[in-house]
């Protein structure tokens, strides 16, 4: 057993990281697929969508060939409605929505055709949206993932000037640095950024950290308002004994890892536990998976029941070959030399709901050893609890306390995963969208 990068060859990483859901290649089959559309009256889709997209009219607009009034109706809503295509959990959003799953038929492909005319637009440089007049207000924004540009893209609508700090060398945050490679690819990411800030009015500074290289208060100086959209960036620790050990990394990194270095530069176990059972835990053990690891279990402490990932997500990483134990907390990281060579588990049973409604693990005292070499952490994110609490920002267990995206400091605003403790890209642009208007109130 060892940890090593370059386990595959170039075809066969590239083969393993293709598109998972390939798109439509004509409009002839995006037409097929909207004229099945039945366009409710009432159109759940559109009820469960975050962002409140139009799903029928968009749909419709496909139809008749119109890509793109289709295109504007999405991104009106919805700025990074080509990444949300790709990226959305729609098994529960707008496609588990559909009316055909009640007459247990295939439910419409809304994400393939949301693909389809967003992907048309930035293919084509369409620009959909036009600056209103300057109205001299100028916008800081902190962190340029979907929350921020999101809420800027809005502002500078509105002719409002906006300059965002972000602390990495690239815009899209989680999007760009998180999420699984056969999700969205880093270049696509790229392209959308550059297709958001394309309307004008808008500049990224890079490498730019809030506490370090800039602070809240110059901010407040500087500019009329601040909206903060840090985002949870840092990987929850399993305080378990052995964690140091060499072996054992943070699922966030490891990803991050991969999207910045390439598939044959990260480092990977022969045999790879992965704790957890979120989005976050299922990426990282399917990509474990596509980049060697020859075996690969997943640990989660409660049952299939109640874990957070959707069964679409964990139906990928079993057919990646990811096996499953449920009801299992890591108790120990053992190794020898320094090195990780097991994990011991404790067996779990289900015992009272908890405050969020989900029944409890309670430990049964029992334990097992499974032979890894390598141990990710997916077990939750932890908020930038000090930076909060170094800027006076009212702190909500960690994240950014607001109501309606005020905080308690005049001018400034929050919203997205730093106020959520971490929801979907989805949840993140309309926070951005909600900050905006708050924004907006505030400074006219
Ligand atoms: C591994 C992983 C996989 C995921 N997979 C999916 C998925 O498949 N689908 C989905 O919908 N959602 C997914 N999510 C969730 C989704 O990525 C987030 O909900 C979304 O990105 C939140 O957007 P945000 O703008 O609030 O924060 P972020 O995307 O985290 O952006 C915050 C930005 O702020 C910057 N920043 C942080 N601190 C500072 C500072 N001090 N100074 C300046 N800049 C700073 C960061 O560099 C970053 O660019 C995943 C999350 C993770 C961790």
């Amino acid at each position: 057993m060892s940890i090593t990068s370059n386990k595959l060859s170039t075809e066969q990483y590239n083969k393993n990281f293709q598109d998972i859901h390939p798109p439509f290649e004509t409009i002839d089959a995006a037409k097929v697929e909207a004229n099945r559309c039945l366009f409710c009256y009432d159109a759940p889709c559109m009820k469960s969508c975050p962002t409140g997209i139009d799903v029928p009219k968009f749909i419709k607009q496909i139809t008749t060939g119109n890509v793109k009034g289709s295109a504007h109706t999405i991104l009106s809503s919805n700025i990074m409605g080509a990444g949300c295509s790709k990226v959305c959990p729609v098994e529960k959003l707008c496609e588990g929505a559909c009316v055909y799953n009640l007459m247990e038929e295939e439910a419409i492909p809304i994400a393939k055709l949301q693909r389809y005319s967003t992907e048309k637009a930035m293919e084509q440089q369409w620009q959909l949206f036009e600056r209103k007049k300057n109205t001299g207000k100028k916008v800081a924004i902190v962190g340029a993932g979907p929350a921020g540009l999101s809420c800027a893209h809005v502002l500078s609508r509105e002719g409002i000037d906006v300059t965002i700090y972000e602390k990495e060398k690239k815009g899209g945050g989680l999007m760009t640095y998180g999420i699984a490679a056969y999700k969205v690819t880093p270049s696509f990411c790229e392209d959308e950024v550059n297709y958001i800030l394309s309307i004008g009015g808008i500049t990224i500074q890079y490498e730019q950290e809030l506490g370090k290289t800039i602070q809240l208060e110059d901010l407040r100086k500087k500019y009329d308002a601040v909206y903060m959209a840090i985002g949870v960036g840092l990987a929850r620790k399993l305080a378990i004994p052995g964690e140091g050990l060499a072996g054992v990394v943070d699922a966030i990194s490891f990803i991050y890892d991969i999207r910045n270095n390439g598939f044959n530069q990260v480092p990977v176990g022969d045999k790879v536990a992965v704790i957890g059972m979120g989005m976050t835990a299922i990426d990282a053990a399917t990509q474990a998976k596509r980049l060697g690891a020859s075996e690969v279990t997943m640990l989660y402490r409660r049952t299939q029941d109640e874990m957070p990932c959707t069964e679409v997500e964990l139906n990928i990483a079993k057919l990646d070959g990811c096996k499953v134990i449920w009801l299992a907390a890591p108790k120990e990281v053992v190794g020898v030399n320094g090195k990780v060579t097991g994990l011991i588990a404790e067996k779990m049973k289900l015992g009272e709901p908890d405050a969020g409604g989900r029944r409890s693990p309670v430990p049964t005292g029992e334990t097992f050893l499974l032979e890894v070499d390598m141990i990710i952490k997916a077990a939750g994110q932890t908020p930038f609890q000090q930076l909060i609490d170094n800027n006076n920002l009212e702190n909500n267990q960690g994240k950014i306390s607001s109501k309606n995206a005020v905080t308690n400091i005049k001018g400034v605003f929050a919203g997205g995963d730093c106020v959520n403790g971490g929801k979907e890209v989805v949840d993140a642009v309309q926070a951005g969208k909600d900050g905006a208007s708050a924004i907006i109130q505030f400074l006219f």
